[in-house]
């Protein structure tokens, strides 16, 4: 006999072996572990990785003012409202647009690296930093929240207007991305190693 829970609604089943089957409470697909999630997850987060560059060095958001064309990246938008003393939006901008992104990638990648190669880490430590990932995913969407926003109010054409940049579509297909690849990756693997 062995208990297999699912991984969905995690309703606990007590089994013959291993054997696929269907959860009878949410009809998710229960296996023993997800198959190839953790080659998916890793190439989903290599591609958010490269994708937090062009997030970075391209504007995030293009304001037109009397045919004028200014351009902002991250960093200039944190840096200009540090120069008109809103330090506390600076400091939430810079905190979800720049550091949490910063470190679910890197804390993924560590995990994810950590199974390959020997790095010296509980495994509890793993799973506490990938809950902490999951946990605080929700919160880095605010910048594409705040372009947005400010692009649905201000539609002046060529008097004033607020467009988002490159780096709002890099910056938001990375967030999408880091989700998913933490989403899919089956946390059982973890203790398959030792
Ligand atoms: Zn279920």
């Amino acid at each position: 006999m062995v208990l297999i829970s699912c991984k969905n609604c995690h309703k606990i089943y007590e089994k013959e072996n291993y054997k696929e089957f269907t959860c009878n409470r949410c009809n998710h697909k229960v296996t023993k572990r997800v198959p190839n999630s953790f080659q998916i997850s890793f190439a989903l987060l290599i591609c958010a990785m490269l994708l937090y560059i062009p997030a970075m060095i391209y504007p995030m958001m293009e304001i037109t003012q009397l045919g004028v064309n200014v351009q902002s990246t991250i960093l200039e938008g944190v840096i200009s409202f540090l120069e008109m003393k809103s330090y506390f939006i600076a400091i939430v901008i810079f905190t979800a647009s720049v550091v949490i992104p910063l470190i679910k990638l890197v804390g993924l990648f560590v995990i994810f690296i950590s199974l390959k190669i020997n790095i010296k880490m509980e495994n509890k430590t793993k799973i506490i930093m990938y809950k902490f990932i999951e946990a605080i995913g929700k919160w880095s969407m605010i910048d594409i929240y705040v372009v947005a926003i400010l692009s649905s109010i201000v539609q002046l054409d060529e008097i004033f207007n607020i467009k988002g940049g490159l780096a709002a579509t890099s910056f938001g297909l990375m967030v999408i991305l880091t989700m998913i690849a933490a989403n899919k990756f089956d946390t059982r693997i973890i203790w398959d190693g030792k």
